[in-house]
Order: C-alpha cells, then sequence, then structure tokens
C-alpha cells in the first residue's frame, strides 16, 4: 500500500525547468502543506538526506538538506541563487 501523501502530485514537489525564485518559494510551501499529513515524513526525510536526492522531500527542500549538511552532488538551484 502506499501511503505517501505526495502520491500524484509530482509537479508540486521537483521543479519544472527555469523555476523562478517566487515560483519555488509558492510550490514547495504547498509541498510542505502536504508533507506535514504524511505518515511517513520521518522515513522520506531520512532517505532522501541519506542518498542526495532532488527536490522535495520530507518537509524539506534541498537547499535545507544542503544547510543541515546533507550536500547534493550538484546543488543546481543553490548554486544559483548564491551566484
Ligand atoms: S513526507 Fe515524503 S512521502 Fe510524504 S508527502 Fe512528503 S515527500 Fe511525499
Amino acid at each position: 500500500m502506499n501511503v505517501a501523501a505526495c502520491r500524484g502530485l509530482t509537479d508540486v514537489f521537483f521543479p519544472p525547468a527555469a523555476e523562478r525564485p517566487q515560483a519555488r518559494e509558492r510550490r514547495e510551501q504547498i509541498a510542505r502543506t502536504v508533507c506535514e499529513s504524511c505518515p511517513v515524513l520521518v522515513t522520506c526525510k531520512d532517505f532522501a538526506r541519506d542518498h542526495h536526492e532532488y527536490g522535495f522531500w520530507g518537509g524539506e527542500s534541498e537547499e535545507q538538506r544542503h544547510q543541515a549538511g546533507f550536500h547534493l552532488i550538484a546543488p543546481i538551484g543553490i548554486r544559483a541563487r548564491s551566484n
């Protein structure tokens, strides 16, 4: 049984090409709200941190995982914002 609250919501959890910062903030806030009701949030967050995942997982954005010390291999969005 798939209990993930994000089932069918891929567009909310992964960015489209050339997403603008304001659109990213809005999309990630929606994703965060979905994650807050998810029964597998902790497992999901740990998996994403351990596997250097991209996108929004376990209530965290790529940037939040990066800032928590779980570095992405090629953090495109983070690099773009820090230039
Ligand atoms: S915690 Fe993970 S499985 Fe649950 S809604 Fe968020 S991204 Fe999906």
